[in-house]
């Protein structure tokens, strides 16, 4: 999708709350713990080569991605430290991996011996780096017996294509109250490392939410995601240790302004019935960007004060009740400050019944990326 740069609608992200949160987060971690800033999904809608740069000045020593593409595209930025892909890649691309240097996520002896075919066929340089994946509870990917640790231990260390450097496991309840899951997570995973002939020298099981919340995890890298865009990863039910700086706002600016009569309507399927002389302005942003239909009735900024979305959101386009008549190219805040307000993501989340974490994915590419 191209990105609409002739157009008042943009994400501005700050690369100094970037590089705070990183900051914050490497000051708590033992010296010998490693931060991995979570750039995935393209930094989590915030741009992912942009996000790398300012995580990796902040002090950040590797990156990790669920995609090769995404590995890729830090490649080619010249992103030259550690990048871990979380996910499972097929293993048909097992060479081109390990030409990138890039360490991936296994879950299965059946992976290895394909990708140990595939090098084979391919006399790559540099053997392809393989962290196992444990699922210790999260129902997603990894090794779950002792005995498929074990085969798959003894098949990586007869190779010399494949190169074990780590384990790791990823907990589905570290954002909760409720630590019962992760107790659980943690005591399987630390019953199943137990389980290599010869441990990996890096274990990690941190995300945010680890980091934040829990003091015992045993992990020699974080895997740092929501929290350096910010965000707090369990929304507002845990406080975090440090304030975190939400890097991204989202603003446009009115293009059309109008006053309406008694009765006149807003928007597909004619919702919203204007009173006398209200003032409607309309904002240039729509489902197509990522603000979705859900957000009627959500209130935007406008110099500090709060103006509901009337009317349905239309695909590229929203209405905004207006106080009194404003100029067009007044600026419309819809997430971020204005005046001594603030609309967080938070809010915009709660409204759609979500998280954060989908909502700044959503931000689609039609709207362009500033960096501060
Ligand atoms: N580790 C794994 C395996 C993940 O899947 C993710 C994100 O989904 C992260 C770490 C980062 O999580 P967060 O953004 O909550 O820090």
């Amino acid at each position: 999708m191209v990105a609409g740069i002739h157009r008042p609608t943009k994400a501005v992200i700050d690369c100094d709350a970037i590089r705070w949160n990183i900051s914050q987060e490497k000051k708590r971690l033992p010296e010998d713990t490693l931060l991995y800033a979570v750039v995935k999904a393209d930094g989590y809608g915030h741009g992912a080569v942009q996000t790398a740069k300012a995580a990796r000045q902040a002090g950040a020593n590797g990156f990790c991605v669920a995609l090769l593409d995404e590995a890729l595209e830090l490649r080619e930025a010249g992103i030259t430290e550690p990048i871990f892909i979380l996910g499972i890649v097929e293993a048909a691309y097992a060479d081109l991996m390990a030409e990138q240097q890039l360490s991936v996520a296994v879950s299965s002896l059946e992976w290895l011996q394909e990708a140990e075919q595939v090098l084979r066929e391919k006399t790559t340089v540099y053997p392809l780096i393989v962290h196992f994946a444990i699922d210790s509870g999260m129902g997603r990917i990894g090794l779950k017996t002792a005995e498929e640790i074990q085969q798959c231990e003894a098949y990586v260390r007869q190779s010399s294509h494949l190169y074990l450097e780590g384990v790791f496991t990823h907990f589905a309840t570290a954002d909760e109250k409720d630590d019962q899951l992760f107790q659980l997570q943690q005591s399987r995973f630390c019953q199943l490392i137990k389980s290599f002939v010869k441990k990996p020298e890096i274990v990690h099981t941190a995300n945010s939410a680890t980091a934040l919340f829990h003091q015992s995890f045993s992990s020699n890298i974080v895997r740092f995601g929501i929290a350096l865009y910010g965000l707090n990863p369990s929304g507002n039910q845990l406080s975090t240790p440090y304030s975190l700086k939400p890097a991204l706002q989202l603003k446009s600016r009115l293009i059309f302004v109008k006053q309406m009569s008694e009765g006149e309507t807003v928007g597909y399927g004619a919702t919203y019935r204007a009173k006398e002389g209200e003032w409607i302005g309309t904002v240039p942003i729509g489902y197509a960007d990522g603000w979705t239909r859900g957000l009627q009735g959500q209130t935007v900024l406008v110099e500090g004060e709060r103006c509901e979305i009337v009317g349905r959101v239309c695909m590229d386009q929203c209405m905004i009740r207006l106080p009194q008549e404003k100029p067009v190219g007044t600026e419309v805040v819809l997430i971020g400050k204005s005046g001594t307000d603030e609309i967080t993501m938070q809010e915009i989340a709660e409204k759609l019944h979500t998280i954060h974490y989908e909502v700044a994915c959503l931000l689609s590419s039609r709207i362009p990326r500033t960096y501060e």
